[in-house]
Formats: C-alpha cells, sequence, structure tokens
C-alpha cells in the first residue's frame, strides 16, 4: 500500500535529491520547496531545460516574498518565465510586476524604488508575496495535477503567517486552489473580479491577474486593479 506523503516527508525527499532551502528571499523561512523539487516531473524536465539553455537565469521553485508576519497575502499564478524564474522573486522582471508593485506602493504595502531587479531594495510592509505553482510552466499553464500538487506548499504558506487576515487572489487558478487549500465549497465562493468573501478570520478578494494580456485587452484596468486593494486597505484599516 502506498504511503501518501505530508508536506514534511516531500520537503525532506526534495532536500536529499541535493536541494535546500532557497535563500535569495531574506525573510523568507520556513517549508519551501528545495531547488530541484522534483514532484513535478513535466515542470521539473522544463526547469532542467531551461537551466541548460539560461544558466545565470533562477530557474528554481521561487520563494514568498515579504514578511510571514503580514497580514495581507497575494497570491498569483506562477513564476513567469522571463520574470521571477529568470529573477527569482515574484513579479519581478516582467510586465506583470510593473502594475502590481506600482499598486502595492500606492497603497502603501510596498517602499522603495521598484527597478525589475530582486537587489532593487524593494520591501514589503504588512503585505506578502507568493504563487499557487511555484515553478514556471510551459506556456504559463500549469496541469490540474500540478496545481494540485503545489497546493501543498500554498498551504504551508498560509500556516506559517500567524496574522494572516487577507488575500488577494489574482485569476481564476489561484482562486480555485486557494479556495480547496482552505477547505472552502467552491459553490460557496464563485472567482469574480472585485468579488470578497470571508472565510473564518480571513477575507478573500478576487482579482484579474495583472498579466500583460489582461491589461493590453482593458480586461483589467489600473483603476480597476486599484480598487481592490483600495477595499483591502479599507478592510485591514476597519
Ligand atoms: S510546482 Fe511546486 S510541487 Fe511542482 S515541482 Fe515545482 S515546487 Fe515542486
Amino acid at each position: 500500500m502506498t504511503k501518501s506523503l505530508t508536506i514534511e516527508d516531500r520537503t525532506k525527499r526534495s532536500r536529499r535529491s541535493g536541494a535546500g532551502p532557497v535563500q535569495s528571499n531574506p525573510v523568507q523561512s520556513g517549508i519551501e520547496p528545495g531547488r530541484d523539487c522534483p514532484l513535478c516531473p513535466r515542470l521539473a524536465d522544463y526547469r532542467q531545460a531551461n537551466r541548460d539553455a539560461h544558466p545565470g537565469w533562477f530557474n528554481a521553485p521561487v520563494p514568498s516574498f515579504g514578511p510571514e508576519n503580514a497580514r495581507l497575502l497575494i497570491v498569483g499564478l506562477a513564476p513567469g518565465m522571463q520574470g521571477a524564474n529568470r529573477t527569482g522573486r515574484p513579479f519581478t522582471g516582467d510586465y506583470a510586476g510593473d502594475l502590481l508593485y506600482a499598486t502595492l506602493s500606492e497603497f502603501g504595502f510596498a517602499q522603495g524604488h521598484y527597478d525589475a531587479r530582486p537587489d532593487d531594495g524593494m520591501t514589503l510592509t504588512d503585505c506578502r508575496i507568493s504563487n499557487a505553482v511555484r515553478c514556471v510552466p510551459p506556456q504559463n499553464k500549469p496541469l490540474p495535477t500540478e496545481i494540485h500538487t503545489c497546493r501543498s506548499f500554498l498551504k504551508a504558506t498560509f500556516d506559517e503567517m500567524p496574522d494572516l487576515r487577507a488575500i488577494v487572489l489574482l485569476g481564476r487558478i489561484s482562486h480555485d486552489s486557494t479556495v480547496k487549500a482552505l477547505g472552502l465549497r467552491a459553490a460557496d465562493v464563485p472567482f469574480g473580479h472585485g468579488a470578497e468573501f470571508q472565510a473564518g478570520r480571513l477575507r478573500l478578494f478576487d482579482s484579474y491577474h495583472c498579466s500583460r494580456y489582461n491589461t493590453n485587452t482593458r480586461r483589467l484596468t489600473p483603476e480597476m486593479f486599484r480598487s481592490v486593494f483600495a477595499s483591502v486597505r479599507s478592510h485591514l484599516s476597519a
């Protein structure tokens, strides 16, 4: 009979494979996938191909960014190929980060000048950023089984944030995976831009993803995005 693995088992197995905890984020600690996390074979193969093609890039599961005692967590989809997968910091280096970090700065969740580099000195206050899937997927499309597998790390991220009160969910995949991680009934919390749900002590805020495609097509405007974070700020200030 196959014994199901706990996240601790998986992390030990991942580290035994030669990977240690990722150290690129100065405030990151706790359970993070190792650099050679083997749990999604397709993504591990893609990672290796990217390491061969771009040896100077980060090319590993991207750790969460921001303090563990933050009250706000932002959950994206997955690292962008030329963004977080290249730089090692969520939403850093591609278009999505331009709008996200500008908006976080406007609402007091980020300080410093965002310069699309992990050493630009940008810091987060009362805010943390993570992804539903930690490894870059081909065509930016993770498979359902990969979303399911990486959910254990997403759940661990929630569990290691004792003061967590609000989660911004960027896009449907982030929404659906978070809803499952929290044990909620999907029918009770349908995705919709601007929708809010209370789940125990947590307030969930839905937003369309701040991708270049969504902003170019005006599915998401900067004003729509700001409106979500205005609601978050209002909620946390109440
Ligand atoms: S997506 Fe998550 S579970 Fe899958 S290989 Fe990467 S870190 Fe491991």
